[in-house]
This record gives C-alpha cells, sequence and structure tokens, in this order.
C-alpha cells in the first residue's frame, strides 16, 4: 500500500474505513479546555464504550428490584452470569465455548493456571519465559518456582535478544526450548510483548513445546482485542489475558482464560477449586468432595463479580459486531500508516531521532519508539499538542492506534506534532 502524509490523504482512508463508525460508541478523554485528544494508550487502558453504563446500571437494577432473587431471576441471572461472556470470548480469541471462561483478574488466573500446569518435578522444573517480561509476570514465576523449592536463577531460563537487538528470533526460542527440554517443565510467554510490541510466534513455540513435553501457555494482556488470535486452533495448552487494555472493560477489571479442551474437559486435571467452579447442577447441594463443571468454568473459584462484568459484556458485543478478522485488517494498514508517518517525519525533522524496536513483520498495533537523550522531551510535546502516548523508562515511547476507533486522521495529527518537535538549548 502506497501512503501519503497529508490530510487529504488520511481523510481517503477514514472515508473508506468500514469501521470507521466505531469510533463513535466510545467517549474520548479531552483536554482542559474541551478538545479531544488523539488517544493512543490503548495498550494501556482502552476507552470506555458509550454502552458500559447502561450495561451496569441494568444489573444494579435487578439488584434493586429482586435482591438475592436477583442470582436466579434476573435478565440475566447471576448464578451463572459468566455464560453471557463466554461466547464472545471464545469467538474473540478463537476458542471453543467450553474452553474459556471470564474470572478473577489476569495476575491471580496466571497463579491458578500454573497450580495447573507447572507440576514440576526434580527431573523437570525449569520454565521458560522472555527476560524482561511484565514485572507480574516475573513476580508470579519467581514465587511459583519458589515455592515449589526451587531457586528462580536456576529455573527459571530468561530469553534475552541478541546482542544489539531488542527482541527475540523466534528460531532462538525454539533452540533454547530445545536445549533445555530434558529439564523443562513449562513455557510460558507473552503473546505481545508489553515492551517492545513483538508478536511471538505462537503456534511455532506451542509445537515446539509439545515436542519437548511440555505444555505451552500465554499471557495475552497485549494480545487479546488487537491480534486475530486462534487458541484452540494453534493447540495451545493455556492462556490469560486483562480485559482493561484493548478489550476496553475498566481499569483492574475481570480477566478471561483459555484452558485447551484435552485438560479442560478432563475431570482430573488438577487445580485449585472453589464452590463456583463445582458441577452447575449440584453446586447448590453443597456437597463434600469436589465434582468439577466441564470446561475451563470448572477453574472459577467465586462468584461472579457481576459490576466488573457486566461492562465487560458492554465491551465484547462491541467486538463481536466489529469482528476480529475486520479488525485486524484495518489494524494492519492503520499501524502500517503510523509506521509510515514516523519515519517520513523523521526524515523531515532533523530534532526527532528514534529507532523502532518492534519488528514490523511481528507486530499487533502497538509500535515502540525507543528515543535519544531528548526523548522525554519529545513526548511532552507530544503531550502538548493534544496526542496521547505512554512513556516507558528509560527511553521508550509506545504508541498503540488501535482499530476500533483510532483513525488515519489520529495518526496524520500525529505526524504533524512531530513535525512540529524543536529541541530547545
Ligand atoms: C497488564 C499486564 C498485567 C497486569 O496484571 P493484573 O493482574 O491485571 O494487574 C500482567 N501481565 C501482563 C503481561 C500485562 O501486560
Amino acid at each position: 500500500m502506497i501512503f501519503a502524509n497529508s490530510h487529504a490523504f488520511a481523510e481517503e482512508q477514514d472515508a473508506a474505513d468500514t469501521l470507521a463508525s466505531f469510533s463513535n460508541e466510545f467517549f474520548f478523554p479531552t483536554d482542559e479546555k474541551g478538545n479531544t485528544l488523539v488517544y493512543f494508550c490503548g495498550n494501556s487502558l482502552g476507552l470506555q464504550p458509550k454502552t458500559a453504563g447502561k450495561y451496569l446500571q441494568s444489573e444494579l437494577d435487578d439488584w434493586q428490584k429482586w435482591g438475592v432473587k436477583g442470582h436466579f431471576h434476573g435478565k440475566k441471572p447471576w448464578f451463572h452470569y459468566h455464560k453471557f461472556l463466554t461466547d464472545n470470548t471464545a469467538e474473540l480469541v478463537g476458542a471453543l465455548p467450553h474452553e474459556v471462561v471470564v474470572m478473577n483478574q489476569l495476575t491471580v488466573n496466571l497463579h491458578l493456571l500454573m497450580a495447573s500446569f507447572y507440576r514440576p518435578d526434580e527431573e523437570r522444573y525449569k520454565i521458560i519465559m522472555e527476560a524482561g517480561a511484565f514485572p507480574s509476570d516475573m513476580y508470579a514465576v519467581q514465587s511459583q518456582v519458589e515455592f515449589h523449592g526451587f531457586d528462580y536463577d536456576d529455573a527459571v531460563i530468561e530469553l534475552k535478544p541478541r546482542d544489539g537487538e531488542h527482541t527475540l528470533h523466534t528460531e532462538d526460542i525454539i533452540a533454547a526450548i530445545e536445549e533445555h527440554a530434558d529439564k523443562l517443565a513449562l513455557v510460558l510467554l507473552s503473546g505481545v510483548q508489553y515492551y517492545t510490541g513483538q508478536y511471538f510466534n505462537i503456534p511455532a513455540i506451542t509445537e515446539a513445546a509439545h515436542k519437548a513435553g511440555v505444555p505451552a501457555g500465554f499471557d495475552l494482556a497485549h494480545a487479546v482485542g488487537n491480534i486475530a488470535l486462534k487458541l484452540n486452533e494453534w493447540n495451545v495448552d493455556f492462556a490469560a489475558w486483562c480485559s482493561y487494555k484493548y478489550l476496553n472493560s475498566g481499569p483492574g477489571n475481570v480477566s478471561g482464560v483459555f484452558i485447551n479442551e484435552r485438560h479442560a474437559l478432563n475431570p482430573e486435571t488438577p487445580r485449585l477449586s472453589g464452590w463456583w467452579g463445582y458441577r452447575e447442577d449440584k453446586r447448590f447441594l453443597m456437597q463434600r468432595g469436589y465434582e468439577p463443571e466441564p470446561g475451563a468454568a470448572g477453574w472459577q473459584l467465586s462468584n461472579a463479580p457481576v459490576f466488573g462484568m457486566a461492562v465487560h459484556a458492554a465491551s465484547l458485543d462491541i467486538f463481536h459486531r466489529a469482528g476480529m478478522h475486520n479488525l485486524s485488517e484495518k489494524s494492519k494498514k492503520l499501524t502500517g500508516y503510523l509506521d509510515f508517518i514516523l519515519k517520513d517525519c523523521r526524515n523531515q525533522n532533523p530534532n526527532i531521532r528514534f529507532s523502532i524496536i518492534t519488528p514490523d513483520n511481528e507486530r499487533g498495533c502497538q509500535i515502540s519508539l525507543l528515543t535519544d537523550e531528548n526523548g522525554k522531551k519529545l513526548f511532552d510535546h507530544l503531550t502538548k499538542q493534544g496526542i496521547l502516548a505512554d512513556w516507558r523508562e528509560p527511553n521508550v515511547i509506545r504508541m498503540a492506534p488501535v482499530p476500533l476507533y483510532n483513525s488515519f486522521t489520529d495518526v496524520w495529527k500525529l505526524g504533524q506534532a512531530l513535525l512540529g518537535f524543536k529541541i530547545s538549548w
């Protein structure tokens, strides 16, 4: 595709974009003067769907009207509230409905999934993960290996980029899995790396893990709602994600979980249990002896946090209407345009110095810029110009034009702001 750094070109693209009207379904933040900001932080906290309040109010109304009877009599009975989110969730991540459930929050779910899938013994106890993983994942993995009596430095193999590089090669990930196969217990990577924006080759990594005889799990916090995932087809063992980044469900909201049916339908798969994962038809008999609900639902611990899940349902309904495949097609063009604008403005304005660390053939919508000593100034300049991106110490600017609500004109506006950047001495 041939791009142009012009307002007319951006407007043309927006006019031809069949998903453009979805931006009207979200609230955009404004500056003090009431001007709408260009929002490139959907990778960090997605925007609020205008329908969120309605979905939430409906549950408040049912609570008001029914009290405890809302568990069975509300418009969406709370007794099996998670089911109202299942089909859209399964569609979003390419799973069968019984392979997914929405519950808890992300880090909690990573622990629950490691309880099931990190089953070390003296021979095989190592975990492969990426160096520089999201801190919560690092801490979760560290506590898991230590909980089982192992040492972090011995038990955790951190994959580092080659010298002078910022991202990993798939062949190096696979080579590491092969090299450590004898001692390995688990491969746990992100789907899209939060810092570099690299989209890992999930099927190839999963296949390599299986050849080594271990499960492959993925933290999809930055992949879900960003990439068209096919977790079942890719034969992934398990995955978890949060709902507040690309899924626009509000700060700290619930997490989703995928457990491949070969594990999820097996009642012998070990797990940490609670009453809400118990067989639904017998849950309220409150008997001794655990019988899980078949499928990922059998990993639930607590009754559903309905208010948060109502907001999440509002957002999932939008994804269902837009279609993840369509979003992904738009995303490739939109992020391609961002890539073009960034480079074009760098050519035109010598004050701008950065390199792009996100691989252009392995990415979702996010692009990460490695800046120089003026990076923070550049970032502050963009903020002043009404462009909301994301600064990561020591010198990375992340930008994510999300296909649901960002436009080609947004990207063009970023370019205009970049062209106006001066270094003041
Ligand atoms: C955002 C994110 C988290 C956050 O975890 P919470 O439990 O939702 O606070 C964890 N891991 C990754 C990779 C993330 O991107």
